[in-house]
């Protein structure tokens, strides 16, 4: 999917460059230098957008991950590793992508382990 963007940016680049290029021509029409500038701004943008696309995919699964780890961990076996004081998920945060667990009892941070799924 995210090729598409590419490809098309890149004729758009393309055709842009050779628009302005031409608008350079004293008998090119005075609109060419326009048409240049706004297909090549539109193939910028479209790479912009590309490389968004990426980024919010991978953002997704952050959100996923954190949806779906209230459900694994059931709230009376959650227990914090260090002083056994039971846990929330509002204690759990993403950071980098991995859950983290802040324990408001003895203040102590550790990374979660992902639970086998079976
Ligand atoms: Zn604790």
């Amino acid at each position: 999917m995210k090729i598409i963007f590419y490809i098309v940016a890149g004729i758009l680049i393309f055709f842009g460059v050779l628009f302005i290029w031409g608008a350079f021509d004293p008998s090119a029409p005075d609109g060419w230098i326009i048409v240049g500038v706004i297909s090549v701004a539109i193939g910028l943008g479209l790479i912009w957008l590309a490389t968004r696309l990426k980024r919010s995919v991978a953002g997704d699964t952050n959100v996923t991950v954190k949806v779906d780890l209230p459900s694994n961990v059931s709230m009376d076996t959650f227990k914090c590793q260090s002083c056994g004081g039971a846990l929330t998920p509002e204690n759990v945060k993403m950071v980098a992508g991995a859950p983290v667990v802040t324990c408001p009892y003895c203040n102590t941070s550790y990374q979660l382990k992902e639970e086998p799924k079976w």
